[in-house]
């Protein structure tokens, strides 16, 4: 029989599991306390429960969780990049920041990914496996367990196209914003998506208060599908559409994310453009001097580009920050750690 995933149950569904097992109720409470409030990796450290009972719950169940193999501590900023190893030996990263409102942590939602954007690191290698619910779960446990600190936002922009991962995500979010467990509210999550047109519509059934970021990167079709392929699926119209929408509907302001490369998306015609594209729409721009990957081979806009690039939107009427660049001297941009560890481990057979 194969053991169920623990973590990624729901407390209903937990409470359902035990009751068939012939268990009281309120040993879903303190089992469900343990293991998403006390974050224990083993059934052993529930000191409140029989060596009876635990020997039954590791007949039945795992703890899937994350181990740290490799954490790197930026020297200027206090960030916080970890690379772990799931069962399976697949790699995982995430990074932990320290904001002066508190601590913040981008996790990954598969390993790899299939999108393929042309600037970026994860998808090298291509597309390897989905995340469980509590192998998300299990990067904000770890982190949390060994830093000691409270987590209290999270961004979904680790790894991995969180879209493509829509029901793992979508009970993700239900358990890590669980008041019987870390209690994350929503407005305090961010998701950012390279723009999976009808799943923005799906999560918009969902009504929830987190904030949508959208990858868009360029203001028109024929800059977005060449670094984008997405684009191909889904043009910027529609992805505005549903972007829009999803503003009207919830009253949350979008987040528009918008990696600078040089001679490739930075024109002062580009910001005009997006400014035009833009307005109407309850948003924020998010302009990131892209990371340069090795092998991608494009180069992050200068300051003065990015800065022109800047008073274009402002002027228009749109809400502009640069984000500074966290942990730059630990490769913390999505993706990048992993990369070099397979890169090691290929050299080392
Ligand atoms: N797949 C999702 C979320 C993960 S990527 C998405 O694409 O939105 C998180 C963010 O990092 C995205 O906005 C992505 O476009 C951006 N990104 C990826 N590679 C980058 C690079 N080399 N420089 C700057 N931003 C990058
Ligand atoms: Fe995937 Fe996002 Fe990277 Fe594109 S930017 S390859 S969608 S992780």
């Amino acid at each position: 029989m194969e053991k169920k995933d623990i973590v990624s149950m729901s407390f209903d569904e937990l409470s359902s599991e035990l009751k068939s097992m012939g268990l009281p109720a309120f040993r879903a409470k303190q089992i469900y306390d343990w293991l998403h409030k006390k974050l224990v990796s083993s059934f052993e450290e529930m000191t409140n429960i029989s060596k009876e009972l635990i020997e039954k719950l590791n007949d039945n169940f795992v703890i899937f969780g994350c181990s740290i193999e490799k954490k790197l501590v930026s020297s200027y900023d206090n960030t916080v990049k970890y690379l772990f190893v799931l069962p399976d030996g697949e790699y995982l990263e995430c990074v932990v920041m320290d904001y002066k409102y508190g601590h913040t942590i981008c996790v990954s939602t598969q390993v790899g990914c299939k999108m393929g954007c042309a600037f970026c690191a994860s998808g090298i290698g291509g597309f390897k496996r989905q995340l469980a619910p509590s192998e998300i779960l299990g990067q904000i446990y770890a982190a949390q367990r060994d830093l000691g600190v409270r987590i209290s936002r999270i961004v979904l922009m680790g790894m991995g196209e969180p879209l493509d991962n829509f029901d793992n995500v979508m009970k993700f979010l239900e358990l890590v914003s669980d008041e019987r467990g870390l209690n994350i509210g929503m407005r305090h999550i961010s998701l950012s998506t390279s723009g999976i047109v009808p799943r923005i519509y799906d999560l918009l059934d969902r009504r929830l208060q987190l904030t949508l970021s959208v990858s868009l990167h360029a203001p028109n079709d024929e800059i977005r599908s060449k670094i984008m392929p997405v684009n191909n699926k889904w043009s910027v119209s529609e992805l505005l559409g549903a972007c829009r929408r999803y503003a009207d509907v919830t009253s949350r302001r979008i987040s528009f994310e918008y990696a600078m490369m040089q001679g490739v998306n930075d024109s002062a015609e580009c910001a005009a453009e997006l400014a035009g594209k833009l307005k109407g729409i309850l948003c924020h721009v998010n302009l990131i001097p892209a990371n340069e990957v090795p092998e991608k081979g494009h180069k992050r806009s200068n300051d003065t580009d990015i800065e022109k690039f800047k008073a274009i939107l402002e002027k228009a009427g749109h809400t502009v920050t640069v984000r500074r660049t966290l942990g730059s001297d630990i490769n913390a941009s999505c993706g990048q750690l992993r990369r070099e560890k397979i890169k090691e481990d290929n050299l080392g057979k």
